[in-house]
Order: C-alpha cells, then structure tokens, then sequence
C-alpha cells in the first residue's frame, strides 16, 4: 500500500468515517486514507439527535429507537412535546459507522492505527504513527479535543436495562427529569425506551468536575426505585464526557498560511458540539457535506460547524448557569414550555426561527441574562485591546 496520499483524516468517527464515504463517492475520489486505532465495537454508544423524516429514513439502518414525543420534567410540572416534523432518533454509533466503513472503495481506505505526531514539511504533512509513517497533502485531524481543567462539560453513565415489568409510556423519550440530587451541578436523569422490557438511563451532570463512577449508578438506581422499574437484567454500561466550553487547540492541529500543508480539525475538535446541550451529530453532518462538496471543487477550507452568532448565545446561556445554579433546572423547563415540539427541535438543532428565539428570549429571567451579555461583551472588548 502507498504511504503517500492527498488527503490523511485523523480519527474514523463520525466526522471522518462521514467525510472518508462521501469523498469515495465523488467521481474522481482523491487518494485518501482514514487512521483510527479502535474497532467500531470497542466505541460503540448511543448517538441521538433530531431528524425529519428524510434523514430518518437514510439512518434506518442505524436506529435504535425513534419517538415523536418526548417530555422533560422537574418536582412540579411536566413538559410533553409532540412533532409531526421532526423525530428523536437514538442510533447505535458502531451501526453508524460499519455503514460508512461500508462505502469506502479505492483509492479511499482505512487503517487500523494511532497517530503519534505530525510534522509539516514544504509541500506536505508527516504523519507519525505507531505502526508506520505517512505524508499527506492535507491533513484534516478529528481527535477528540481537550478542554481546560476547569471547564463546564457534559458527563454522563449510562445502562441499558431489561425491566421485569413491562414500563410505562415506552413511546415517550425523557429528555431531561430533573428530580434528582442537584447538589454537584446541574442534574438530570435521560431516559429512552427502545422498547416496553428495553430502557437505556443515563445519569447526567452539567459541571467542571467528574464524580466517582458510583455516583452516577446509585443515582440511576434511585430513580428506577423511584419510578417502580424493576431491573431483570443490566445489559451494557456506557459513559462519556462531552466537552461544552472553549476547546484547547493543539498548535500543531490548525490551519496556516497557505505556503504550508494544510492540517485543520473537524467534528468535535472543530467545534461542533453545541456548547449549551452537547449535541453535536447534525452539525458534523453538515460541516462534512459542505466540505467534501468544497473538495470536489478544490477547495479544502474546512467550514466553521456552528455560527458565531450561535457560539455567542451559547456562551450566555452556560454563564448564567454556571454563575445562578439555581435557575439552571428553569432554564430548561422556561424554554421547554415556551415552544412546541416542532420549535423545540429546530432550536435544538440551531436552526431555530427569528419567532422560535423571541419566544424563548421572552421566556428567560431578564437580569441574569442581561448581566451575562454585557460580561461577555466586556470580555470581548478587553481581549481585543490587549491584541491590539
Ligand atoms: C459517549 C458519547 C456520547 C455522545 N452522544 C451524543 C449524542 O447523543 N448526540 C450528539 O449529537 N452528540 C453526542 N456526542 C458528542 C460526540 O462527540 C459526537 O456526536 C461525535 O462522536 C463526534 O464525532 P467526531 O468525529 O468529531 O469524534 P469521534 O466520533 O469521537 O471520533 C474521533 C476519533 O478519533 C480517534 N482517535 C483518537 N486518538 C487517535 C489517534 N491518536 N490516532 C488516530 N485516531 C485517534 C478515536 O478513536 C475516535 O474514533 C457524544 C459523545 C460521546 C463521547
């Protein structure tokens, strides 16, 4: 095999196993080769986002589970969303990926190793792995991104369970049930029935720090004691940890003048994890559409995979729930129970309308938004000067 190639992705995830597929299915593919280190089923988890019924129906194969209602729910209300539009899809990542693994054909092809370091030389990047060595023209780099110690993230643990009894409303997806331990961060309990015996519960912490891994559990068992579900078998466990503030860019892992090769991330390292709900998938889906049809053409810029405008609102909404924990839980339920399910989706997908937003401006406490706006533009102008 050529250790030569126009174009090296680091990392066979969702952004470059999409991004590999898509290239192999242009007319005159680039020479192209995918680096990961892990088999699909070592990273096999749940990867859930909203779709309309197009997209559905391209990731059948791939889904777990898909409701058109789902709920969110704190100690005195309940927020029940239907849509017609949109569905929530839960897909299996390795079903996902076997998939676009699937597509690949010559001169695009995989590779099972590690990236170790990348050197550019004039024309061309070094690529140093542990099993070998590589050169690419451009290198787009997909390994997960570091975020400062300090950080707010999304953490989570999870099981999959067969319940001895069937369970209540398996047509509902739980989004967010709040009635949890709230002393460590933001808290919730997500919930999703693949079937009336088959339940994934995930025990989720919105904050800088990690708890011990017994911690999630016991909060798991708690909420299925307290909700009467019955657990006949644990079937899997899965955890993660999603990264929801400003990313550590490797100096090496970015884009430069164009005298030099081109190395730039994607997906996730890129950015494309929504900083207020760890959703990411449809962003990564686009960023990779739009680029494999800019490379078609020549063009190998990565595109940004969420608007600034959107970072921005973003970036608002985490400091006023970092700097009041004790709105956070009314954040969610405020803006659940100002948008139906059609409007709640395109919010969370960031494609929310200009009406979608005021409605939900509207719905926030004023104060502690306005506070956060005139830090946050304070923070930006003063970063500003000191560059200049
Ligand atoms: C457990 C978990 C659950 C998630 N659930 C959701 C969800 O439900 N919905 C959603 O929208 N988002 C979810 N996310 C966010 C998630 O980050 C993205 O959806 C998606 O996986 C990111 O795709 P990616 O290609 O950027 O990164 P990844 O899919 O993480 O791919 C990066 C790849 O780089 C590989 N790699 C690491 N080191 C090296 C190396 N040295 N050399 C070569 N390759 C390397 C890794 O093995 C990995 O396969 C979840 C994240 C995690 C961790």
């Amino acid at each position: 095999m050529s250790t030569e190639f126009d174009i090296a992705i680091i990392g066979g995830g969702n952004a470059g196993l999409t991004l590999a597929a898509q290239l192999a299915a242009q007319d005159n593919p680039p020479t192209t080769v995918v680096i990961e280190p892990q088999t699909v089923e070592q990273r096999d988890c749940s990867w859930s986002l909203w779709a309309e019924d197009h997209q559905s129906e391209q990731l059948t194969h791939s889904t777990k589970g898909r409701w058109h209602r789902w709920q969110l729910i704190d100690d005195t209300s309940r927020v029940i969303h239907n849509s017609k539009q949109y569905s929530y899809l839960s897909l299996s990542s390795a079903d996902y990926l076997l998939g676009r693994g699937a597509q690949l054909r010559d001169p695009v092809s995989l590779i099972e190793d590690s990236v170790t370091a990348l050197h550019r030389q004039q024309q061309q990047t070094i690529i140093e792995t542990e099993k070998g060595r590589y050169s690419a023209k451009t290198v787009y780099d997909s390994r997960p991104p570091k975020i400062a110690e300090d950080g707010l993230r999304q953490h989570f643990l999870g099981w999959h369970i067969h319940s001895k009894e069937p369970i209540k409303d398996p047509h509902v997806a739980t989004l967010m049930d709040f009635r949890v331990d709230q002393s460590q961060g933001l808290h919730f309990i997500y919930a999703l029935p693949f079937s009336d015996h088959h339940l994934l519960i995930e025990s989720t912490l919105i904050s800088a720090s990690l708890q011990p891994q017994d911690w999630y559990r016991n909060a798991i068992e708690d909420w299925l004691r307290v909700n009467n579900i019955e657990v006949e078998e644990i079937i899997s466990e899965e955890m993660g940890v999603i990264p929801m503030d400003t990313l550590i860019t490797d100096a090496s892992s970015s884009t430069t003048s164009s005298e030099q090769p081109l190395i730039a991330n994607i997906g996730a390292a890129s950015g494309a994890v929504r900083r207020s709900s760890g959703y990411a998938f449809q962003h990564i889906q686009q960023q990779i559409s739009q680029l494999a049809s800019g490379i078609a053409e020549g063009n190998m810029a990565v595109p940004t995979p969420i608007s600034s405008r959107l970072t921005a609102m973003d970036r608002i909404f985490n400091g006023v729930l970092l700097n009041r924990p004790d709105l956070a839980v009314s954040l969610y339920m405020r803006m659940a129970k100002a948008l139906t399910g059609d409007q709640f989706a395109r919010f969370m997908l960031g494609q929310a309308s200009l009406s979608d937003w005021l409605r939900v401006i509207a719905a926030m406490p004023k104060m502690p938004f306005l506070k956060q706006t005139a830090e946050l533009i304070a923070k930006q102008v003063a970063e500003k000067l000191s560059r200049a």
